[in-house]
């Protein structure tokens, strides 16, 4: 990564006026978060091992970042606080094969600029540290002092002589939580130097080097991750991605939980975001996101770091290519390890990974929600009265269906104690599988075609995908400049879409239209229309039309034990937790 292993130190150099404008300008001094960054970045090219950041309220009063790398010279103290000298870059560029993680040689100048700074620096061949102020930009003398090789930054008061930048800085406790989601991220991009943070003189975290990314991960994502998670190994052009992701249930409502980690900078990267959600297509809802870390290892002539003077951001060669290539390895990653590692042994082979979808109970103490939620309601006996067993196909024992609660939930039960099933989840996946194997749905001429008001953009949609509206069972004609008529709904098993879904799909298909990929735009379709096309929470449905819902659900793969946008279809309750909950666990 950068330095790779044991870097060895150069000079620190003024870097030529030609080299300076090719380098991405811009301030990186906006918040203590924004210091921990550049600081922690140095200590890491230094090779350091062990770096510690401590923040004094939150860092406004006070950030200090000690590490155990090779140090500065005296000589050279006086360069390294700078603009534009660094020992990273040689003078003359070239600024395309970055392997570092600083080349700007700014950091320092620019926060000695508006705090005061202090460097304190040992190489390991000196008998002494030494000392160097900064106060507001002015360069103070150098002193001596004792420290163990390595170096330590402080920076106090920052923003003091720019009080309108202090004034937008946040509140301290709000500031230490950026900096400690920094010192996370590089953590993560450089697992093997161990991490401390205290913080008003007492421990705040620590995360220990490690050669396991695997625990890594875990450190900062939380243990509980890892048994929700499943690996990506793979290459891509011009490297490799390894990582770890938590499985769809594990999905957070933003964005925030997945880290990429490129060539050992933490990085943000849109299209590489969007490719990893991608990949989950049918097994997220929209408003969630994958969670996890992907580590890429990238010829360094592929990725571009000098876009952004916080190279935070970095751009790709062919990056559309990349994408592609990441969606597709965390996509088989994701279909290969359909189910948790708590699964049970003895689970029906086929039946959709119950386990996974009972898992937010193991966590919740006390009664668990379903329990409750039957509590309240009524249990009506199913339409028809007797219970009809229901073997899946390669099942070792069969679900029989007991009743179903407010026309949603089916309660049922098989060898192993009891199974909850969402009926309107249970059959969307089923019709959802069986439209992405059809490739079209049957359509129903309605009597009265019902009109339908479009949007620009649902327009746009409907003219740009045509035969995707066709095959999904749906005619529309256009009946005025921005009315349009529906004389035809898909039909699924007698069952008749809405009109509105149409509106959806449109929607669906308005979103597709971005750089998105064919397959997912057919995956989009099928699970809009699917959703349309099911049976829905609150219809009253037969025991025996259920038990057939159920029955092409023990034919699908595995991996199909969520609805296509994520929800869980199906909760077992085994045996041995209703005993428990009944005080049985001695019988
Ligand atoms: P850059 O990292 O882009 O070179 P900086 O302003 O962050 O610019 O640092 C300037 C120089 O000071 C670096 O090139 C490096 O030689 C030296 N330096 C800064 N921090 C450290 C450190 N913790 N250990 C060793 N050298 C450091
Ligand atoms: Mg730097």
């Amino acid at each position: 990564m950068s330095g790779g292993g044991s870097p060895t130190r150069s000079p620190i150099r003024r870097l030529d006026p030609a080299t300076v404008e090719r380098i991405a300008a811009g301030e990186v001094v906006e918040r203590p978060a924004s210091v921990v960054k550049e600081l922690v970045e140095n200590s890491l090219d230094a090779g350091a091992t062990v770096v510690t950041v401590t923040l004094e309220d939150g860092g406004l009063d006070r950030i200090e970042v000690a590490d155990n790398g090779f140090g500065i010279p005296p000589q050279e103290l006086a360069l390294a606080v700078e603009r534009h000298a660094t020992s990273k870059l040689r003078p003359e560029g070239p600024v395309d094969r970055i392997t570092s993680l600083g080349f700007r040689g700014e950091a320092l100048a620019a926060i000695g600029t508006v705090s005061r700074l202090r460097i304190v620096s040992r190489t390991p061949e000196r008998e002494e540290a030494t000392g160097l102020s900064v106060v507001g930009g002015m360069v103070g003398r150098r002193s001596t002092r004792g420290r163990a090789p390595g170096t330590t930054v402080e920076v106090a008061d920052l923003f003091f002589n720019t009080p309108a930048r202090r004034k937008f800085l946040k509140s301290p406790a709000a500031e230490q939580v950026e900096a400690v989601a920094t010192v996370e991220r590089q953590y993560l991009a450089h697992p093997e130097a161990t991490f401390r943070v205290r913080s008003d003189a007492r421990d705040l975290a620590l995360y220990p080097g490690t050669s396991s990314l695997r625990d890594a991960a875990a450190r900062v994502l939380g243990p509980s991750l890892l048994r929700e998670s499943f690996e990506v190994t793979g290459r891509l052009p011009g490297g490799r991605v390894r990582g770890i992701l938590g499985r769809p249930e594990t999905a957070a409502p933003s964005s925030r939980g997945l880290h990429l980690v490129v060539n050992g900078r933490p990085i943000t990267s849109r299209p590489l975001a969007q490719a990893v959600r991608a990949a989950y297509i049918d097994y997220l809802p929209r408003t969630r996101y994958p969670v996890g870390v992907l580590w890429l290892e990238l010829d360094p002539e592929r990725v571009d770091v000098n876009v952004h003077p916080t190279k935070q951001e970095v751009r790709f060669h062919r990056e559309r290519e990349l994408a592609d290539d990441l969606r597709r390895r965390v996509r088989e990653a994701l279909l290969a390890h359909p189910s948790i590692s708590e699964a049970p042994a003895s689970t029906p082979a086929r039946l959709p990974s119950p386990s996974a979808a009972s898992r937010p109970l193991a966590r919740a103490s006390g009664p668990p929600p379903p329990l409750a939620a039957a509590r309240q309601r009524t249990l009506t006996p199913a339409p028809e009265a007797a219970p009809a067993p229901v073997r899946p196909p390669g099942a070792t024992s069969s679900l029989r269906l007991l009743g179903c609660i407010g026309a949603l939930y089916w309660v049922a039960e098989d060898a192993e104690g009891m199974v909850l099933i969402d009926q309107h989840a249970a059959s969307e996946r089923v019709v959802y599988e069986d439209l992405r194997r059809q490739g079209e749905l049957g359509c129903q001429t309605l009597m009265s075609p019902v009109p339908l008001t479009l949007s620009g953009a649902e327009r746009a949609a409907l003219e740009a995908h045509a035969e995707a509206i066709r095959r999904s069972g749906f005619r529309v004609e256009p009946f005025g400049p921005e009315t349009y008529r529906v004389h035809a709904v898909p039909v699924y098993r007698g069952r008749q879409a809405q009109t509105e879904a149409l509106r959806e799909l449109l929607d669906e298909l308005a979103a597709g239209g971005r750089p998105t990929l064919p397959d997912s735009l057919e995956e989009r379709t099928a699970a809009s229309l699917a959703c349309h096309a099911a049976i829905r929470a609150g219809d009253v449905v037969g025991v025996e039309e259920f038990a057939r819902v159920l029955e092409e659900l023990a034919r699908l793969p595995e991996s199909s034990y969520a609805c296509p946008h994520g929800r869980p279809i199906l909760i077992r309750l085994p045996r041995g937790r209703l005993d428990r909950w009944f005080l049985r666990t001695g019988t």
